[in-house]
């Protein structure tokens, strides 16, 4: 491989500038190269004072020297310039700290001016400027890129740099074969260098920017599909007849999103290679029936299934589910999770190892050491997020070459899906079941709190139910625990007679589940509740959802409590109370969820806010050292990079042919790009 050119060559970086451009990623003159301007100056358009406003205070113009005078500020003695630009306009320059300029800008002299100015009492008045003796120097003509800075560097000795690795590194060769530049619309990668630094245009600018990321994302892509294992295609997986009896003593039917999605796991359960699955869908579109379907057809093989849920209070939900669909069916059925212990332990460890229970649903206890399988085949993870990747990992150590399904209902868009769960393949449950109505939601003030609750109550006398939700109890700090309580208390009286129930995560979690239960019996008709009910809870005749301080809540948890209700075909509400005095971003996450009730659209824009690091709940978009291109706002190179991508693994696996050399020199050079996971 060639010596990379150090940044020391170019002029003007000494020792203490390369320290400072090494703390920036730059030690390379094709790392300056690659050093992407966080914004530019356009000084294509003379600017003159008349021309600046409250919105754009830039001027760029020619200036000439009318006299001086002193005024006395804090800065001390202070040179104040006297003016005139080209239309006549009169000018003050407050030389703060500059008195140096006296001796320079001398009375009749002509400079190229330009900076910030403001108008005070009529008059023009510049203090953040520059000042050169030509239009060049004052770069007035041109679109100049700002580089973020940091320690001794100029924005003038990273441009000097940035032009000099240019010339000094050209001719620049293509990174893309030769083909797509002109299919795709893309600039020569010469030409891309050269503008994102210096454009004469800003669609110049862009242009540059989205060929250098999609050049980036395409070699992710490449890495990505070229790491996930080829399998081999079973053509035909045929429903076993366990299913087929779940199938027909359902009340409904499967929704088309859930038929595709079984169907692909079958297959892969009848496939030789281990799958590592992950089953997206947003809250309420049937993942848990996709497991049970899916888990009969590997019990009907003869292996043992593990679900694993995140809680023990899901767990449970999970366990009574199951009972009630697949016990019928002759399923034997275990629950294990902390809990469970000494003689019960016992037995069921031993049913476990000696495979006469088919089906253990459980907590994080079922990868404690001591419980063994005799054939675990399927290990299902419930909100996958929830679990770290070696839990994961010691789950599915349990088995032989086990088959792995990890369900989410935090949806992502999926060609970001397939980038950042690179070696999973992924089936998506977008069709909610037949019947839904969209959940209404409001947004609600202070003020209008009595009308809300006046509407909830209305709900109580139809026999529909509620949860009040307060945020999550913090263990040290103002509690908001009191709040819960002194919320109950306020509740009981606003609807006298009517039922309810306090929970939150300091209950035993028998007394949780038990709560749950009478609620689902509607012998409650509300809960007080903290966050606890987040996640997965299923009762389908809860129809008003109220959420208080709605703006500590992020997005995606919002989402998930909003879920708990529009869970059937009765009409639901979703009531977000607000506190005054909101931050920006809060009032924008409210307004995402006024706007919509699809998981996708506000899983992205969470991305946006974000990042899609925390989205996935692992660091897994740490290692993406992208210069140029953006997982969360350049979702539509991702998903161009991602088809590309496809097509050359199809055709080229190997990057072996001539037009796909500098794809595979590319991948080897940029190590980056190896250390995904
Ligand atoms: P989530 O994807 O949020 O985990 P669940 O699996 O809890 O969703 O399903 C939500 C509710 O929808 C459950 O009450 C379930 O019984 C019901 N359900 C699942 N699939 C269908 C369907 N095809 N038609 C009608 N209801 C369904
Ligand atoms: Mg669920």
């Amino acid at each position: 491989m060639k010596k990379e050119r150090r940044i020391t060559e170019a002029p003007g970086i000494g020792r203490k500038a390369a320290e400072d451009l090494l703390s920036l990623g730059v030690s390379s003159l094709s790392d300056m190269l690659r050093f992407r301007p966080r914004a530019y100056d356009d000084r294509r358009t003379e600017r003159r004072f008349r021309d600046a406003s409250i919105d754009d205070p830039s001027v760029s113009c020619r200036i000439t020297v009318m006299g001086h005078s002193e005024f006395s500020s804090k800065a001390g003695r202070t040179l104040k310039v006297t003016a005139m630009d080209d239309d006549g306009t009169r000018v003050e320059i407050l030389c703060f700290n500059r008195y140096f300029l006296k001796q320079q800008l001398r009375t009749g002299s002509v400079w190229y001016i330009y900076g910030k100015a403001m108008r005070n009492r009529g008059v023009y008045q510049i203090s953040s400027f520059e000042i050169k003796r030509t239009k060049e120097e004052a770069g007035i003509g041109r679109i100049l890129p700002i580089y973020p800075l940091t320690g001794c560097l100029s924005e003038k000795m990273m441009r000097n740099a940035a032009d000099y690795a240019i010339s000094a590194l050209s001719p620049i060769p293509d990174e893309l074969p030769s083909e797509m530049y002109e299919r795709l619309r893309l600039m020569h990668h010469s030409q891309a260098y050269s503008c994102i630094h210096f454009p004469s245009t800003m669609e110049e600018a862009r242009n540059a920017l989205s060929t250098l990321a999609f050049t980036e994302l395409l070699l992710l892509e490449l890495e990505v599909l070229r790491k996930k294992p080829q399998r081999e295609i079973t053509r035909k997986s045929e429903l076993t007849g366990l299913e087929r009896k779940l199938l027909a003593s359902l009340p409904f039917q499967l929704t088309e999103d859930q038929v595709a999605a079984s169907d692909e796991i079958r297959k892969d359960l009848d496939s030789p290679t281990p799958m590592n699955r992950l089953l997206q869908g947003d809250v309420g579109s049937g993942k848990t029936l996709v497991a049970w379907l899916t888990a009969l057809h590997a019990i009907a093989q003869g292996r043992q299934v593990a679900f694993m849920a995140p809680t023990e209070l899901l767990a449970r939900q999970h366990a009574d589910g199951a009972a009630d669909l697949l016990s019928p069916l002759g399923i034997r059925i275990a629950f294990i999770t902390g809990s469970v212990r000494g003689e019960s332990r016992k037995l069921l460890l031993r049913s476990l190892k000696e495979g006469t229970t088919d089906l253990v649903i459980g907590t994080h206890a079922l990868f404690s050491e001591d419980v063994v399988f005799r054939k675990l085949g399927y290990v299902i993870i419930d909100e996958q997020h929830r679990f770290g990747v070696q839990q994961r990992e010691a789950l599915r150590q349990k088995g032989e070459r086990a088959d792995i399904l990890s369900m989410t209902a935090t949806p992502i868009p999926r060609s970001l899906a397939l980038t950042l769960f690179a070696d999973y393949s992924v089936s998506v449950l977008r069709s909610m079941p037949k019947g839904r109505i969209p959940i209404r939601t409001y947004l609600v003030s202070e003020e209008k709190r009595e009308n809300m609750y006046e509407s909830v109550g209305v709900e109580f006398k139809r026999s529909h139910q509620a949860y009040f939700v307060y945020p999550r109890i913090d263990d040290e700090g103002e509690s908001d625990l009191r709040d819960v309580t002194s919320m109950f208390e306020f509740l009981r009286e606003k609807y006298p007679g009517v039922p309810s129930a306090l929970i939150h995560s300091k209950l035993p979690d028998d007394e949780k589940m038990s709560i749950l239960r009478s609620f689902k019996e509607k012998k409650l008709m509300y809960l007080v509740a903290t966050s606890v009910v987040e996640v997965g809870i299923d009762i389908p005749a809860a129809t008003c959802m109220i959420i208080e301080h709605a703006e500590r809540f992020g997005l995606a948890a919002l989402h998930q409590l909003r879920g708990r209700v529009g869970r059937s075909t009765l009409p639901s509400y979703c009531f977000l109370v607000y506190s005054k005095n909101l931050t920006d971003e809060a009032k924008a996450r409210l307004r995402v969820m006024k706007e919509t009730n699809d998981g996708f659209r506000i899983a992205e824009k969470d991305l946006e806010i974000r990042g899609p690091g925390e989205i996935t709940g692992e660091k897994q978009a740490g290692f993406l050292h992208l210069h140029f291109a953006s997982l969360t706002s350049d979702l539509d190179l991702v998903e161009k990079a991602r088809t590309e991508a496809d097509r050359i693994v199809k055709e080229d696996r190997g990057l072996l042919k001539a037009e796909n050399a500098v794809l595979r020199e590319a991948l080897m050079k940029n190590n980056s790009y190896t250390s995904v996971q």
